[in-house]
């Protein structure tokens, strides 16, 4: 068990890291692949953030779009399943693995984010985003849907976790979910800058679970289901209730910052080292 557990944060690791590496260094397209969830919803996964395509008989919805530089790849993924156009494109936060293709997109699709989502791209939020990112024209507070071709996605906030703008993404008729990066990995990325909470996290996936749905697209990382989602929860507040004991024992964040790279595998100057274990030493208090 530990080993597997093991096993699976260092790969884990190794995915943030590489995405990292490549993202600030080689901003060439990554190779993308296809996966069916169902006849008509698919998973386009590598470089950035799994994408999300459903096909209608009057356009494609795409949730999310990656990086800028996968733009032609993700067309390129629509295209070898359907001839229909990518009509729209709904973000499930802001941060540009998830966001970054849309300026490419926006010529000709409507991008459909949350308020905060579209006011941490202007705000400039993600210190390491590349400048240019657009957001989206189009936002909503608590909830918004799209009509396609006879098909719905429903958008829902329900509240803070990655960051202070996720939009958990849910198709009634297939009953799937998008959870964005309120599910991705095996430890959470809080991104404090941009609104994140570790408190208010299992909070906002309680809400999301009361949906009714088995299968579960996560923003990084194997497709799953509700129970795959329940676990991810659990671990959180697992994470969270050892973290704020050590603070609460009055441990420096240099102690702090030693046991997440020991327990969870956060390796020093990593996103999650930098952007989560200072927040977390402040939230926890
Ligand atoms: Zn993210």
């Amino acid at each position: 068990m530990r080993t597997a557990w093991a096993v699976r944060i260092s790969a884990g690791v190794l995915c943030l890291t590489l995405g990292w590496i490549a993202y600030t260094q080689n901003p060439a397209p990554g190779k993308l692949k296809v996966n069916k969830v169902t006849d008509d919803l698919y998973e386009i996964e590598g470089d950035g953030g799994n994408v999300a395509a459903y096909i209608t008989n009057e356009g494609v919805i795409l949730i999310d779009d990656k990086f800028d530089q996968d733009h032609q790849g993700i067309v390129d993924a629509v295209k070898s399943v359907t001839n229909e156009p990518i009509k729209y494109i709904i973000n499930t936060h802001y941060h540009a693995d998830h966001s970054g293709g849309n300026t490419k997109f926006l010529p000709t699709a409507e991008i459909i984010s949350t308020a905060m989502a579209r006011q941490n791209i202007l705000e400039h939020k993600q210190s390491n985003a590349p400048p240019g990112v657009s957001p989206a024209r189009i936002t909503f507070t608590t909830e918004a849907a799209v009509n396609l071709g006879g098909k719905e996605v429903k958008a829902y906030y329900f509240g803070r976790g990655h960051t202070n703008g996720d939009a958990a993404i849910y198709f009634p008729a297939l009953r799937v979910l998008h959870t964005g990066d309120l599910m991705a990995g095996t430890s959470p990325l809080i991104d404090y800058n941009g609104g994140g909470s570790l408190v208010e996290w299992t909070k906002t996936l309680d809400k999301a679970l009361q949906l009714d749905f088995d299968t579960v697209i996560p923003g990084h990382g194997a497709i799953t289901n509700k129970a795959g989602l329940l676990t991810y929860r659990n671990n959180v507040e697992k994470m969270r209730n050892r973290v704020s004991a050590l603070v609460r024992e009055g441990k420096s964040q240099d102690e702090v910052a030693n046991f997440m790279t020991k327990e969870y595998g956060w390796m020093p100057g990593s996103l999650q080292q930098q952007w989560s274990v200072p927040g977390m030493m402040r939230e926890l208090r």
